[in-house]
C-alpha cells in the first residue's frame, strides 16, 4: 500500500497535462446522453454495454469504438460540453494547464463544420480560464491512417482559426503509417509558426522517433516508450531534452506493456529523459491524470523524489511561456516543501 502523505502529494501537486485527446475524454454516459439529444442511433444498447466494449486487445480494437462514440458529436453545444467535462476532471486533480488534442477530420469526414468543433471546445477552454484560472491550449492532430492531402486540406480549414490552436500532432494508428508520410503538411505548420509534436514509439519502431524529430522537427515525442530499444536514440533524447508524454494507463490498456510493474517508466527516467505523466484517453483507459499517477506510484518503487520531478516536468515539457513556467514551478516547489 502506498503512503497516505504520497498519495496526497501526487493528488494535490499542480501539474499540467500534455497528452489528452478530447475525444477520449468522452464518458459513456455522455456518449448516451448526446445520442439522445441528437436522435443518433448506438450500436450498444445500455452505457453498460458499451463499456464492456472496452477490452481492447491493441490501438486499432480502441480506435474502432472511439470513431463509433464521436459519431454523437453533431453540434457545437456537443463539443462545449465534452470539454467542459474534461477540464471539470482535470481541475479536480490540480491540473493548472492542459495541452489537449482534437481531431477534426474525425468529425469533418461526417459533415460537422471544422468551426462547430473548434468553436465549442475552445470556449469552453475560456471558461475554465474565467472559472478556475485554469490554462488550457489546443494541439490539432492529423489522423495519420489518412492521406497526407486530407491532413493539407485541414490545415487550410483551420488556417481562418489560427488563433485558437498552438500547435500540430499526428495520432491514430501508428503501424504502417511512418512520420515521413506527414513531411509536407508539417513544414508548411512550421512555416506557420505552430508547435509540433508527434505520437512514435508507442507500437511503432524506435526508428519512428528518429523520423518524428529528423523529418517532421517535432518539439516533443507523443508516448515514445519505445525509445529504450535504441540506446544511441535515449541518449540523444535525454541530452536535446526532448519530452516524452508517456501514458500508463494507456500503455497497460493497447498492451504496450502487460501490467503496471512491467512499465519502464523509471527506467524512463533513470536514463535522464524528460518524461510526463497522462491520460491520453482517460474515459477509455480506466483513469484521468491523478489515477495514473496514483496506479504508476502503486506499481513501481516510486516516491516523493520522483513525483517532485514529474510535476516539475510536466511544466518544462508545455508549451507555456517562460514567465508562466516559473510561476507555477514555484507552485510545484512549495507544495513539496
Ligand atoms: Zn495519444
Amino acid at each position: 500500500m502506498m503512503d497516505e502523505s504520497l498519495r496526497n502529494l501526487l493528488q494535490k501537486m499542480p501539474k499540467a497535462e500534455l497528452h489528452i485527446h478530447i475525444e477520449g475524454s468522452l464518458e459513456p454516459e455522455l456518449i448516451f446522453a448526446l445520442a439522445k439529444r441528437n436522435g443518433v442511433a448506438l450500436r450498444y444498447a445500455s452505457v453498460d454495454e458499451l463499456r464492456r466494449a472496452y477490452a481492447f486487445t491493441d490501438l486499432q480494437s480502441f480506435l474502432d469504438i472511439y470513431y463509433a462514440g464521436a459519431s454523437v458529436l453533431l453540434h457545437e453545444q456537443d463539443f462545449y460540453d465534452m470539454t467542459l467535462a474534461y477540464l471539470q476532471r482535470a481541475h479536480a486533480d490540480n491540473v493548472r494547464h492542459a495541452e489537449i488534442f482534437f481531431d477534426p477530420q474525425t468529425h469533418t469526414e461526417r459533415g460537422v463544420a471544422f468551426s462547430t468543433v473548434i468553436d465549442g471546445i475552445h470556449r469552453a477552454l475560456d471558461d475554465a480560464k474565467r472559472h478556475w484560472g485554469m490554462s488550457g491550449a489546443l494541439i490539432m492532430c492529423f489522423l495519420r491512417h489518412l492521406p497526407e492531402e486530407d491532413a493539407l486540406a485541414t490545415l487550410e480549414q483551420a488556417i481562418p482559426h489560427r488563433a485558437k490552436f498552438i500547435g500540430v500532432g499526428l495520432d491514430s494508428s501508428e503501424r504502417g503509417h511512418p512520420p515521413e508520410k506527414f513531411a509536407r503538411v508539417f513544414a508548411r505548420c512550421k512555416e506557420l509558426g505552430l508547435h509540433l509534436v508527434a505520437h512514435a514509439g508507442e507500437e511503432g519502431p524506435p526508428d519512428y522517433i528518429r523520423s518524428a524529430l529528423d523529418v517532421l522537427h517535432v518539439e516533443r515525442i507523443d508516448h515514445g516508450v519505445r525509445c529504450l530499444e535504441d540506446a544511441a536514440l535515449t541518449r540523444r533524447l535525454a541530452e536535446q531534452r526532448v519530452p516524452l508524454t508517456v501514458c500508463p494507463l494507456s500503455n497497460i490498456k493497447l498492451r504496450v506493456f502487460d501490467r503496471l510493474a512491467d512499465h519502464n517508466l523509471l527506467k524512463l527516467l533513470e536514463a535522464g529523459l524528460l518524461v510526463t505523466v497522462n491520460s491520453d484517453d482517460p474515459a477509455y483507459f480506466g483513469g484521468y491524470v491523478n489515477d495514473n499517477f496514483l496506479r504508476m506510484f502503486e506499481a513501481l518503487p516510486l516516491g516523493r523524489e520522483q513525483a517532485r520531478l514529474l510535476a516539475r516536468n510536466s511544466f518544462v515539457a508545455s508549451f507555456l511561456d517562460e514567465a508562466a513556467k516559473r510561476k507555477l514551478l514555484e507552485e510545484v516547489d512549495a507544495c513539496f516543501a
